[in-house]
């Protein structure tokens, strides 16, 4: 009730004088002259206008005070992330060297990506630059240098009348989705960025729609006898699927309840919505299992039904703001996997086309942006094999070859050691399930198998050997397990032709990462500081007892986004 009662209150404050055109239709009715002139000149204007602009740029006769921003982030994808994917689908479908990206047809600039303690981002502070405006330390989701929570443009886009949500391929509460929906000085505090997404703050729920994996952090560590899943990590043993689902959400959980979400209106999906699809991540796209996870574009053809039909419903309603990551690119990266990298990004345009169809038919103003928070992996489609002059080749059907991720095949190999290792079958079960079946590597060495053999069951070893197989054949290069500080691109779109100009204006070119989220904060007339003054009793810290500390380490190994236990 509070919430409601505030929410109202802040919508005015928010959006309180917006220069946003509408139209007034009882101003014009009582000047009938200016009706005839103005309607002789909106007819000139149209059939000029209507020569001059590109068909994309859709003429509604009706207009349509509402707008849609979709904002997406490529975690971790560099320009050269790109140019692999472009040649490697050019490669596997026989295409000529002209067929681009979704994405390539769209390209307008590139973001510098910088956090404010380091020329090096990560996640966290890259998303924050986006969600807040602002340079933070890396590591922090929605809070400025001094850790004041900070004003979101998710947020502030709620409090002005629009739907909201997110969808990602990681965890709902990793640092992307956490830094619009949260605030906390350390990204791995996720039990405590669950709570807020869930509304447990001094804003209420902003958040309408979160799709993605990373059940882990709603219920309970130790239970094992949930009905959620088998990996709950909460330790304060609360559930919050089940309270979430009290106070009125709508959970789905599994690939089957989610495909009843999807039918061509929206009608099956009541908000606020939560779909946890995985523990932890949802798999890599070369390893998915379509009969358990929803691809990416899956999930976001959900995710528009669902915002445009609430908007559409709801007349005081200004449109919505949806933030959709590819957010697994950057696992590939940290794995130094070019062959998962490429499929990660293939499914990641596929989710922008979706999307870009969606804008392109829709009657209401609709605004793509997407951009990276920074590279990782510091790859390079070249790499020099040996100590003579390197030939200048890189091998896509390496990468086509292989069919499966080394993080799944870490796993396939642990399990065999663990449950056949000392049978003597290890051997060939390396050279012709591993390598041969699951890579399509055959010109393996002895010392590659011998490599394997000896690594036992250390599955990030082996993931490491297996990943720079395939890497190397492919002449693939990778510098870093981490991430690198090179500039990443924007790309835009808009179904109208004033709104390109302003897009044009203000991120063609290069630019700061703040500026991307300036950008969001101010085609949607958002007052990003008025909401941090309403934020400031969110709790956000650790209380620094010895005790806490021990009990919320980071779960997730830094580099490979994995359980560390
Ligand atoms: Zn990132």
């Amino acid at each position: 009730m509070m919430t409601h009662a505030l929410a109202g209150e802040q919508t005015r404050l928010v959006s309180g004088s917006t220069s946003r055109s509408r139209p007034n239709g009882r101003r014009i009715s009582k000047r009938s002259k200016v009706v005839i002139a103005t309607v002789i000149s909106i007819g000139l204007l149209l059939a000029l206008v209507h020569l001059a602009f590109p068909s994309t740029f859709a003429l509604r006769s009706t207009p349509n005070k509402k707008k849609n921003v979709i904002f997406f982030v490529t975690d971790g994808m560099g320009p050269a992330s790109l140019s692999m994917a472009r040649s490697f689908n050019q490669h596997i479908h026989d295409l000529p060297i002209d067929n681009i990206l979704m994405l390539d047809q769209h390209f307008i600039g590139s973001s510098r990506t910088r956090s404010s303690d380091s020329l090096v981002t990560d996640s966290a502070a890259g998303a924050t630059a986006f969600a807040c405006a602002l340079k933070s330390y890396n590591g922090a989701i929605g809070v400025d240098p001094h850790q004041t929570p900070c004003g979101t443009v998710l947020e502030a886009a709620k409090l002005a009348g629009y739907f909201t949500g997110l969808v990602v391929t990681t965890r709902i509460t990793d640092a992307t989705p956490a830094s619009f929906s949260s605030h906390a000085d350390f990204r791995w505090q996720e039990d405590l960025i669950a709570t807020h997404q869930l509304g447990e703050y001094p804003l209420g729920r902003m958040v309408d729609l979160l799709m993605g994996g990373g059940r882990t952090h709603f219920y309970p560590q130790g239970s094992d006898a949930s009905p959620y899943g088998h990996q709950g990590s909460r330790k304060d043993g609360r559930d919050l699927i089940d309270e979430a689902q009290s106070n009125g959400w709508q959970y789905v959980g599994d690939r089957k309840s989610f495909d009843s979400l999807l039918n061509a209106h929206g009608d099956n999906v009541t908000l606020p919505l939560l779909g946890l699809f995985a523990d932890n991540d949802i798999p890599f796209e070369i390893d998915r299992d379509e009969k358990e996870y929803p691809s990416l574009k899956e999930q976001v053809s959900v995710a528009l039904k669902a915002l445009e039909k609430a908007s559409d419903e709801d007349e005081d309603s200004n449109g919505f703001f949806l933030m959709v990551e590819g957010s697994r690119i950057d696992h590939a990266g940290h794995q130094n996997d070019p062959a998962s990298q490429v499929r990660e990004v293939l499914a990641f345009d596929e989710a922008f086309q979706y999307v870009l169809e969606f804008a392109k038919n829709s009657d209401t103003e609709t605004v793509l942006v997407s951009t990276s928070d920074h590279e990782t992996g510091g790859l390079v489609t070249s790499r020099q094999i040996t100590a003579s002059y390197p030939e200048y080749v890189w091998y896509p059907q390496v990468l086509a070859n292989a069919t499966h991720s080394g993080e799944f095949l870490k796993k396939k190999l642990v399990d065999f050691v663990h449950d056949l290792g000392a049978t003597g079958k290890l051997e060939n079960f390396i050279k012709h399930e591993i390598l041969e079946r699951d890579l399509g590597i055959f010109d393996y060495t002895d010392d590659d198998v011998n490599t394997l053999i000896h690594l036992g069951d250390n599955a990030n070893a082996i993931q490491e050997k297996l990943n720079d197989m395939v890497s190397f054949r492919a002449q693939i290069g990778w510098t870093t397990h981490g991430h690198s500080a090179v500039d990443v691109n924007i790309y835009a779109y808009t179904n109208r032709k004033t709104t390109w100009s302003r897009i044009l204006e203000k991120l063609q070119g290069n630019h700061e990462n703040t500026e991307i989220g300036q950008f969001l904060a101010d085609y949607l007339e958002l007052n990003l500081n008025k909401v941090t003054d309403l934020i400031r009793d969110t709790k956000h810290s650790l209380n620094f007892s010895a005790t806490e500390i021990t009990n919320e380490v980071p779960h997730y190994d830094e580099y490979y986004h994995e359980l560390s236990t």
